[in-house]
Formats: C-alpha cells, structure tokens, sequence
C-alpha cells in the first residue's frame, strides 16, 4: 500500500475544508485535502450556489412574464418559455468555474488534494481509496469537514418520483405540479424558483407556520407572495405517503391527498457522521453533531471538526469562518471563536435576512420598525413589501440583532453583521450617511426611530 504523511489533513472539500486548506496552505502547513466527490461540496455543488442559480432564472422568467400580462411602465414583451435543460447546463458551468477556481486555490496554496473517499483509522491515520488503489497517510492533526447531506422521511424515501434537494437542482423541465415536504428555507427557496418558472406548488409543513425559526412578522410577507404566486401552503400537515401521482397528507381536519407529479423533500440536512470510521474515535457528541470548542477541537488531541458536522447554523459561511479558524490554531496562532453573530439569508421572495437576536430572544429590548413602503428607492422598484427592524438594548442602544425582509435585501447582510461586530449603537447607524435612493437607508431610519422611542 502506498503511504504519504503531512501535517494536517481535512477531510471533506466543502467550504469548511477548502477554505481550512487554502489558509493553512498560505500559512505554510503541510496540507493534504481528501475530496470523494468534487472540490466546492454542498455549497458549490448542490447547494447555495446552483439554488441560487436557479432562483436567479425563475426570477428572470417571471419578470418577463409579468411584463407580458401588462405593466404600467410602458414596457411590451411577448410571453416567454423556458429550456430547463439549457438553464441547468448554464447552472452547472458557473459550478465548473467555481470549483476550477477552488483547484487553482489549492495549487497556489501548495495544498496536495487526493480525490477518493478517507476511512478514518485512529486520530493520525486516514486510509483513502483512490483510483490508482489504497493510500494510507499519517497526518499530526485532522480536521473532520465532511458536511451533510439531505435527510429523507421513512413514508418517502428519495428516488423515482420523491426527490432531494440535489435531485431538483439538476432537473431537465418544470414539473407541472410540484409537492414540496418541509417549509423551511430550501424548500420555500425552490419552491418559490419552481412557482415562478410555471410549476403548480403545494407546501406542507408539519409546524404551525413556515419558516419556523422566524417570528410570523418576518414570515408574514413570504406568505403573502406565496400566495400571489399562486403557491397553495399547507401547515400543520403532515406528508404520509405517495403513489400513483397524489401524495397522503395528515392535517388536523383529517387524511387528505393532493396531486403532484414530483415531491421534494426538504425536511432538514444530517451531519455525516458514519460510514468512515469517525465512530471508533470515540469523540464526545452533541445529539447527532461532533462536539467542538471554541477553537474547534473535538475531545481528542489533534482531531478538529469544522461545518455541518458540528451544527446549527448549517451555513457555508460559518463553515469557512471555522476552516479559517482551525488554520490558525493549527499554525500556533492565538485564534479563537469570539464572533458576536453569523447572518442568515433565506433567499425567498421577499428575502429575510437575519443577524443577532430576534425580539423573542430579547423579551426587554426595544424594538424599531422602518416598513420598505416608505422607501423611495423601494417604490422604484416596484416593491412595497417588507422592512427594517432593530432590536436594541433601551438602556445604551446597543444594537443587539438586525432583521430585514425585503426584495433584494441579502445584500444587507454584510452591513448587519459588521453593526453587531463592531458592537454598533442606534446613533452610529442613524449617524452613518446612507446613500439615497437605496433600500439601505431603511436600516437608517429604523435606527432613527429607535432613537425617537428613546426619548
Ligand atoms: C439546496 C441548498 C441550498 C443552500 N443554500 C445555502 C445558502 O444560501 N447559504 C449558506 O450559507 N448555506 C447554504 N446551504 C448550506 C451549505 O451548503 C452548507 O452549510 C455547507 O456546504 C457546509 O459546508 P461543509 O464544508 O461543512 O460541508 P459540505 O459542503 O457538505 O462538504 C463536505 C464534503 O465532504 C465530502 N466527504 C464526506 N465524507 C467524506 C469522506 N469520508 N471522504 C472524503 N470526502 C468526504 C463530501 O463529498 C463533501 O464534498 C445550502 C444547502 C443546500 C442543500
């Protein structure tokens, strides 16, 4: 058997273990990137980036086709059609460029990648099936990043007709009617993609309401569109099975069915945390997750975890955040986790973005509202849904979360993020010169009514 040794070696090339290889490479550790499947993982393969793609060309569609049922800009179109095939071969070569560019990262950081999947055999050595045979490799510290992959429901298994999130992302037309199981961010994101690109979308969510994370302001205007889009939304429903073209449904009223030529499953992710050896660690977990600290090291010396592996938020960015992270530690740099909050988009129509504490969180902060409507750079876009909300503490103004739901606004999401890390008051956002006409200057204003509440 072939045999290599390095420094560090990372399991898993998502964006926890590729940006973890690109730093530590710069940082000049000896490093060693073992991928099964593509460079980029779930976020570039099959998840953040091909939805987003998506999103982008159901969003196209429907504008053309609103414009063509009429508009009161003065703008003719004719109707438009869709080649699904041709969007999702458009789809998978910004994927190709992407994760072109993630090799080029790891050869320039001097990163050795070997491609084949990695079976942990103690905290120091990883066996990988590769093409040209076995190769073991000895490595003083390893990082586990190998991520998550779609969770199916026992009355729904994947396949045929039942598809995953990856399933949809790679389908070659619109299915006429789409059932989508699970209300939360990815199926609402692609269910929203599918109802815009023509499909007849029904929602079933076992919760109370979508997006149950969100407070029923912040899901209010989601709502609302849905229904303009024609999507039917299902809650406290459950899905029981599916033949034949119309899946089972529970609600409260009793057993119903409704027809669907596809059902996505979009019921949450699992970490991947079996089938390679990580059992015989014998690691300390948190339910199904490895437990970390904050300089992300799992109860044995020398095995780090980083990205879905170790929980809530599953989110690419917080994955990297943490690939940096261990890069550091692993260098000998002081480094530790001590981020005051990570951002979440959920990228619907309008678009909800989140930073910090929700009003829930904080039962005696205060609470300033700007609503979009009074926007002017909204009203220019034909948007009027939505807003700007702050949640502060009364006694200093200390921004303690930042909320927005709006058309467009996940490009807020930096500015909200860097307010809570650099521990921003009401008075530095109200005082910050927003530029005019944009939809940021709503943050400006939620903050000057914040200030107004105050006194
Ligand atoms: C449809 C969808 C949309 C999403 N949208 C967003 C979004 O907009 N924003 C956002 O922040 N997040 C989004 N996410 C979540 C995001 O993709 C994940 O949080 C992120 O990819 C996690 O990164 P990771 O590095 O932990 O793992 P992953 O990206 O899952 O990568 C893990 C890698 O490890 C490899 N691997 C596993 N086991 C082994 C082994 N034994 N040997 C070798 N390789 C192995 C896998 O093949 C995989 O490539 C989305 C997810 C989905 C499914």
């Amino acid at each position: 058997m072939k045999r290599e040794t390095c420094k560090l070696l990372i399991l898993g090339a998502g964006p926890g273990g590729y940006v973890c290889a690109n730093r530590a490479g710069q940082l000049g550790i000896d490093t060693i990137l073992v991928e099964a499947q593509a460079l980029g993982g779930t976020c570039l393969n099959v998840g953040c980036i091909p939805s987003k793609a998506l999103i982008h060309a159901a969003d196209e569609f429907h504008l053309v086709r609103h414009l063509a049922e009429g508009n009161p800009l003065g703008i003719t179109a004719a109707a438009p059609a869709i080649d699904l095939t041709q969007t999702v071969a458009w789809k998978d070569g910004i994927v190709k460029r992407l994760t072109g560019g993630v090799a080029g990262m790891m050869k320039k950081a001097k990163v050795r990648v070997i491609t084949g999947q990695g079976q942990i055999i103690d905290g120091k050595t990883v066996e990988v099936e590769t093409q040209e045979g076995p190769l073991r490799i000895s490595t003083e510290s390893l990082v586990i990043a190998t991520g998550s992959r779609p969770q199916d429901i026992g009355a729904l298994p994947f396949g045929g007709d039942i598809l995953s999130s990856t399933d949809v992302l790679n389908m070659q037309s619109v299915p006429k009617r789409l059932a989508v199981v699970g209300g939360g961010y990815i199926g609402l994101e692609i269910g929203t993609a599918m109802a815009k690109l023509g499909a007849q979308v029904t929602v079933i969510e076992a919760a109370a309401q979508i997006l149950p994370q969100y407070d029923a302001d912040l899901t209010k205007p989601v709502m609302a569109r849905l229904k303009t889009l024609g999507v039917t939304v299902l809650t406290g429903a459950k899905a029981a099975g599916f033949g034949n073209g119309s899946l089972e449904i529970q609600t409260k009223e009793g057993p119903q069915t409704i027809d669907a030529d596809k059902v996505l499953v979009t019921v949450g992710r699992v970490p991947v945390t079996d089938g390679f050896g990580l059992e015989g660690l014998g690691l300390t977990m948190q339910g199904r997750f490895i437990d970390i600290d904050d300089r992300c090291r799992s109860s044995m010396h020398g095995v780090f975890a980083i990205g879905d592996v170790t929980g809530d938020p599953m989110l690419a960015h917080r994955a990297m955040a943490q690939g940096t992270l261990v890069a550091e530690v692993i260098a000998g740099n002081a480094a530790r986790w001590d981020k005051r909050a990570i951002p979440a988009v959920c990228f619907t129509d309008p678009e909800i973005v989140t930073v910090g504490l929700l009003p829930a969180d904080a039962p005696d902060a205060g609470v300033a509202l700007f609503p979009l409507a009074g926007n002017g750079r909204s009203l220019t876009l034909e948007r009027r849904d939505g807003f700007m909300r702050i949640v502060y503490d009364k006694g200093t103004g200390l921004v303690l979360g930042i909320q927005a739901i709006g058309a467009g606004l996940s490009e807020m999401a930096g500015e909200f993020a860097l307010a809570l890390e650099m521990a921003a008051t009401l008075t530095d956002i109200a005082e910050t010169i927003h530029a005019h006409p944009t939809l940021g200057e709503a943050v400006q204003e939620a903050a000057i009514e914040g200030l107004l509440a105050q006194q």
